[in-house]
């Protein structure tokens, strides 16, 4: 292997390593249909739009809940 690709690996591993203890990467995310309520059922609609995003972590994809 060479170097440039082990520098890529080692990278890869240590963001795991950040999951893997649980110190992820979370970003919120709002599901379709809780948009398309908030914009049609204006200003109720944000209800649905609150309740219907979920926390994720960019790098594994795992649910995040805090
Ligand atoms: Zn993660």
């Amino acid at each position: 292997m060479d170097q440039e690709a082990k520098v890529g690996v080692d990278y890869q591993n240590e963001l795991m390593a950040r999951c893997a203890r649980g110190n992820h990467d979370a970003v919120t995310k709002y599901g379709t249909f809780g948009i398309i309520m908030a914009i049609v059922c204006f200003p109720c609609g944000l209800i649905c739009l609150c309740s219907d995003k979920q926390k994720r972590c960019v790098r594994c994809g795992v649910r995040v809940d805090s």
